[in-house]
């Protein structure tokens, strides 16, 4: 059968989707249009069809667990690359480049021959007619994993906030931080009026947990160690790095030891952190918390979390951050071929009932336990002999800083130098490609003995926002450079 899809069309050959016309212009510009995904209705006697939206932690290892079932596999991700997010702050503070973190989906599936990538967006799923659809173009499946991660919450503001505080998911969430970032130095090196220089130079992390606390330590290290010579009019160790925290502790999913720990070694650092300081409002120049407005040019979000609006056209029990409640093989209810996995799902691991976290283990887990489930599906096992997802907690490591970070191993709670070797391990273990875990590790070794970050780049088009150093008045400065 042949569908058409945007200005082309896919066509069944041999088993395998041909791509039949030349693709749009419409979609090189738009490289994650759903129409480059094959629309296809099912054949009888074809092999049975996977989908699996998204290739992040779970979807690549749910994916990798099938190699050789018999089985087709349909790969759809908005990216054609897997992204290890555990690094993205790196990024996002110059550490390390873009390429480094991330890794071409269809690299990982070379040699998997029952896989197929497709770039493209998912924008719903109809559950009744077995589809996924992006735009007008409908896919059947026999199974479908939907592992779609999750996003920021902006507490209802998304609309205003997210432009004044961007959040770090993505990598263009990292590229734009960065940007704004390495443009406030730029600016505060020109900048004449000493109340606006102040605000460059003053960074609120709003979001006391991982996220927060590693930009919060990376920022202060930017301005205090590894910039510090290369500006004359500015002294960058004067920045003033703020972590707000709406709780009264930092890392509020480990042990109150190693929250009160962290806040130590932040302090030592230089970092302000304030705890139960609620942001209440966001504006062009700066943060309220309450009654007190924090002047900063630098806001950056790392507060909630919320699941994509893709999972409410389920019409699944969600929960109130819209992760899908599933049952406990992570399938959607009254649909034991459709699962959440990842982030994306509010799961509980058996025997206890324990809330699974939205950790990179946890979604590695659970790709791997339903490639086993889906596996046993085809060996003709039937829904009800399925065993019940447990996850096992290998434990939690949070970074800090150089040589400072926090670990809970299954109980055995510690922080400093060990700690971060620790942390600084596993995460190179954890990344696909050999070259990128080369060159994080290079970078890292460089980096520690010479405190540069070499992936200072501002990229795309940005305009100065200084003061004219003629003096005039900041309603009538120009833009001293636009690139
Ligand atoms: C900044 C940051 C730091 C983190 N640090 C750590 C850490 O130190 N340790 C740790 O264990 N965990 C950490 N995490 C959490 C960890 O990264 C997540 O738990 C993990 O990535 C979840 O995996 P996932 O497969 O559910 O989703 P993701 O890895 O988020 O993958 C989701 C994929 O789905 C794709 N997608 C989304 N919507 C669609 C759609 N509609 N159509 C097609 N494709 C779509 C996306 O492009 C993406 O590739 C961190 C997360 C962030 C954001």
């Amino acid at each position: 059968m042949v569908t058409r899809a945007g200005t082309g069309s896919f066509q069944a050959q041999n088993s395998k989707w041909i791509w039949s016309l030349s693709i749009s212009p419409n979609l090189h510009h738009s490289p994650v249009a759903f129409a480059s995904l094959p629309s296809c209705a099912m054949t009888p006697g074809r092999r049975k069809r996977l989908i699996i939206i998204g290739a992040g932690f779970a979807g690549i290892n749910l994916a990798q667990k099938l190699k050789g079932a018999p089985l087709d596999i349909i790969l759809v991700d908005s990216h054609n690359y897997h992204l290890f997010q555990p690094l993205l702050y790196q990024v996002a503070t110059a550490a390390l480049s873009p390429a480094d973190i991330a890794y071409p989906i269809r690299r990982i599936f070379r040699r998997q021959k029952n896989v197929q990538v497709v770039l493209g967006t998912v924008d719903r799923i109809d559950l009744e007619h077995h589809q996924v659809c992006g735009g007008d173009v409908c896919v059947d499946f026999d199974y479908l994993a939907v592992c779609v991660g999750a996003t920021h919450s902006y507490f209802g503001k998304e609309n205003v906030w997210r432009n004044l505080a961007p959040g770090l998911k993505n990598l263009d969430d990292a590229t734009e931080i960065r940007r704004r970032v390495l443009l406030a130095f730029e600016e505060a090196e020109l900048e004449q009026d000493e109340a606006s220089r102040r605000a460059k130079l003053t960074f609120v992390v709003v979001g006391g947990g991982p996220t927060g606390v590693e930009m919060a330590g990376a920022l202060r290290e930017i301005a205090a160690k590894d910039i510090q010579k290369d500006f004359r009019n500015i002294d960058t160790a004067t920045s003033r790095i703020i972590l707000l925290e709406g709780d009264k502790r930092l890392l509020a999913q480990l042990d109150p030891s190693l929250s009160e720990r962290a806040k130590r070694d932040l302090e030592a650092m230089g970092v302000e952190v304030r705890l139960n300081a609620r942001v209440t409002d966001l504006d062009e120049a700066g943060v309220w918390v309450g009654g007190e407005h924090l002047a900063a040019q630098n806001v950056i979000w790392a507060a909630g979390v919320a699941a994509p609006k893709l999972l409410t056209t389920l019409g699944a029990p969600l929960d109130r951050s819209g992760r899908v409640l599933v049952n406990a093989d992570l399938s959607v209810p009254n649909h034991p071929n459709v699962f959440v996995l990842g982030d994306a799902a509010n799961a509980k691991s058996a025997p206890e009932g324990k809330p699974v976290p939205g950790l990179a283990p946890a979604a590695i887990q659970m790709g791997k336990y339903v490639g086993k489930i889906i596996r046993s599906d085809l060996g003709g096992a039937s829904p009800d002999s399925r065993r019940p997802f447990h996850y096992r907690d290998k434990g939690v490591l949070a970074t800090i800083g150089t040589r400072r970070a926090v670990a809970d191993i299954r109980g055995w709670r510690f922080g400093g130098v060990f700690a971060w070797l620790m942390w600084s391990l596993i995460h190179i273990t954890f990344l696909i490609g050999f070259r990128n875990r080369l060159f994080v590790m290079a970078g890292w070794i460089y980096d520690y003995f010479t405190h540069n970050r070499e992936a200072r780049l501002i990229t795309g088009t940005f305009k100065m926002r200084v003061r004219d150093p003629r003096g005039a008045p900041r309603e009538e400065a120009q833009p001293v450079q636009h690139v």
